[in-house]
């Protein structure tokens, strides 16, 4: 081999190895970008969730006071309705009075018991608690608008095998606000489905999907159904959600707004599952 070749040789190899270290630098490059990329976002996000946390608190503890305040006098309301209602038993145009001014109160009662639940310190009782249970008392308590709508609710049977440890009447409470939601979105001879989703870890979480038929939620509302006060209905209060959020939370799990492709809307509620099997589990 004459010198000019060797030469030759070796300034290729220096120029491959050069080209090497290059493109592994390159690529080494663009996933560190990537990296800071999604620290970014998830730094992003982490602080919008602190910022809501404390407009929350703020709100809660704002809502609360005037909760308070609110539900001695009307309770007075009530009970003067009561006794009105009594007296003018045999008058039937002012009975019709007394009787709406008891219905506004009693609207007003749910309203403040709604302020109270969202503001009120949700430390949870948690216990080994079937799913089944849950959802069976959930969906008795949500029977009348159910009814009402006549709107045909299916349950997965998977679903009610899952046994969680949580704070079985938080989660109940949660899961009706979300059937109620999703039967008074349905309207009339819609449908409600209860089932199981998918879910990363699904080891740890049981995923209960409510979604229902009706319009969905407006894509640029999703971000915010969660806020409390937050509603598009005429007679909502806004707070159904802000206290299934605060609930999910409060028993170490979560809840998520989504619009499914074939319309409607189902919402996710994340539920810490237990470590027993079902055979272990006393029903009682
Ligand atoms: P409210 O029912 O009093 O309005 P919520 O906090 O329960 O309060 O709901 C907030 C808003 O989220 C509703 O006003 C509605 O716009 C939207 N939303 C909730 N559930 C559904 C659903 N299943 N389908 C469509 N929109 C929904």
């Amino acid at each position: 081999m004459t010198t000019a070749t060797l030469q030759d040789t070796e300034l290729a190899g220096i120029i491959e190895s050069y080209n090497g270290v290059t493109e592994r630098l390159k690529q080494s490059h663009e996933l560190l970008t990537r990296e800071v990329g999604r620290l970014h976002e998830e730094l992003h996000e982490k602080n919008r969730e602190l910022a809501r946390r404390e407009r929350l608190a703020a709100i809660g503890e704002m809502a609360a006071g005037v909760a308070h305040e609110i539900r001695n006098p009307l309770g007075g309301i009530g009970l003067y309705a009561s006794l009105l209602e009594r007296d003018l038993a045999e008058l039937p145009g002012k009975l019709d009075m007394a009787k709406r001014i008891s219905e506004g109160v009693r609207n007003l009662e749910g309203i403040v018991g709604d302020i109270l639940a969202f503001s009120r310190d949700a430390a949870p009782k948690c216990v080994v608690s079937p799913l089944s249970k849950i959802v069976d008392n959930a969906l008795t308590q949500c029977a009348m608008a159910v009814e009402a709508n006549r709107v045909h609710i299916d349950v997965d049977l998977r679903l009610t095998k899952r046994i969680l440890f949580c704070d079985p009447s938080q989660c109940e409470r949660a899961l009706v606000n979300l059937i109620l939601n999703a039967v008074d979105a349905a309207g009339k001879n819609g449908h409600v489905s209860l089932r199981e989703g998918a879910h990363r870890e699904a080891d740890r979480f049981a995923a209960i999907v409510v979604e229902d038929d009706g319009p969905g939620v407006r894509d640029e509302d999703l971000h915010r159904v969660f806020d409390p006060f937050f509603t598009t209905k005429d007679t909502g209060t806004g707070l159904g959600l802000a206290i299934v959020h605060r609930l999910a939370e409060a028993n170490g799990g979560s809840v998520a707004a989504t619009n499914r492709r074939e319309g409607g809307a189902a919402f996710v509620l994340l539920l810490p599952l237990a470590n027993v099997s079902e055979d272990s589990v006393v029903h009682v």
